[in-house]
């Protein structure tokens, strides 16, 4: 197939590479035995440390998507039979539900409607009612563009005595997360999101605290690969070998963590509140009405609704007419909401250009529907 002009990714991961990352990855391959991966995995390490403000903590990255942070942040906590509780704002806190089933633990959900965002009153409560070994929360959920107030809730769970795991996978390196200060025992993300990579890579860092229930667990971790106590010393002597790294991916990794390190967290969270701020004005204008709670509503993404069954119309039109890539809503969704992805390296002027299109075309296909404002769904 011949790409006659290149598209501009506004979904929620993957999203668009620099210059400078598309280089790295077609560099000479490299070998994962020798001195050049050494140096630069340890330099990944360190820069992801500065990405999750990790100095604390401990810190992982090894191969695989977002889905295998999420899995191995699962299987390194559970044993089978014990209680969790997933605070489930949307389709990605019940991939939470599932991986902790899949891994035999009882999961008791604290379900909120899509949009909705989960309050520290809530998982308060749920906490005082049962004794669980962890919460499982999503910082932004990619479905429905919530952003959960994490420090909130993970301080909840340090007055309870609970572990608690947070997927960050749509929010880290776009939205303000310092690691040490939040608390957390777990946060993971991946590469494709707001750090600007493409997808290969699982970024973790876990609590002291956890990391030593992973050696002391009565019942073996029960994975070979997704093992966060298999992987600790890798972190800290790459020479040892587990798995073939996705050595090109890592360059890639390593060069998209430099630009977010040359950038700076601070100024990139702004930046991408910018964008945010930018989606929410244009899009509310054009009478489309934003799914996520007032308040709760993420920076990197976000959700709207449309016209029901006007999605797929948009999102080809987009692509077709504009070179502009969207997503539709998640599963049930599908026909009635449209997501955009807007973090990593997007600048304010090729957002703006963007919704021009997207304004354009939202005419076009006469996807207002005043009908759907404050529809609330179940998930
Ligand atoms: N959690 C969230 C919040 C996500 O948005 C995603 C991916 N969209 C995942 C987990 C899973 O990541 P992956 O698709 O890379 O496995």
């Amino acid at each position: 197939m011949t790409i006659l002009q290149e598209n501009l990714l506004l979904v929620p991961g993957p999203t668009n590479l620099s210059a400078r990352v598309r280089e790295a990855m077609a560099e000479p391959q490299m070998s994962h035995v020798g001195s050049e991966f050494y140096e630069s995995f340890t330099e990944i390490v360190k820069l992801a440390r500065y990405a999750f403000r990790n100095e604390n903590g401990i810190q992982f990255v090894f191969t695989g998507s977002g889905t295998v942070g999420m899995e191995s942040a699962v299987v390194s906590t559970v044993c089978r039979g014990d209680r969790v509780l997933v605070v489930d704002t949307g389709y990605f806190g019940r991939r939470l539900t599932l991986i902790n089933q899949a891994h035999g633990a009882k999961v008791d959900e604290l379900l909120y409607p899509d949009g909705a965002h989960a309050t520290p009153e809530d998982l308060r409560k749920k906490l005082s009612e049962n004794k669980y070994k962890a919460v499982f929360m999503t910082h932004v959920e990619t479905a429905t563009s919530v952003r959960n107030a994490i420090g909130d809730l993970v301080k909840e769970c340090r007055n309870a005595g609970v572990f608690s795991v947070v997927d960050s996978v749509c929010g880290l390196g776009g939205e303000p997360l310092d690691f040490d200060r939040l608390g957390a025992d777990i946060v993971f993300t991946c590469s494709q999101k707001a750090i600007a990579a493409p997808p290969g890579a699982a970024l973790l860092a876990t609590s002291k605290e956890i990391q030593d229930y992973f050696g002391k667990r009565q019942d073996p971790i029960e994975s070979y690969y997704m093992n966060l106590l298999r992987w600790k010393p890798v972190m800290d002597d790459p020479k040892i070998y587990l798995a073939t790294p996705a050595v090109q991916v890592l360059r890639a990794v390593r060069v998209a963590l430099m630009e977010l390190k040359e950038e700076g967290l601070e100024a990139r969270w702004a930046r991408h509140h910018q964008l945010g701020e930018m989606v929410r004005k244009r899009v509310t204008e054009l009478g489309l009405p934003l799914v996520a709670d007032q308040g709760f509503r993420a920076d990197t993404t976000t959700a709207f609704r449309v016209k029901n069954g006007t999605s797929a119309a948009i999102q080809k039109t987009l692509e077709q007419k504009h070179h502009i890539v969207v997503a539709r809503g998640i599963s049930e969704d599908r026909d009635r909401i449209i997501r955009l992805g807007h973090f990593g390296i997007l600048t304010l002027d090729t957002l703006s250009r963007a919704l021009d299109s997207l304004a354009s075309v939202v005419e076009d296909v006469g996807a207002v529907d005043r009908a759907t404002v404050g529809v609330p769904t179940l998930h």
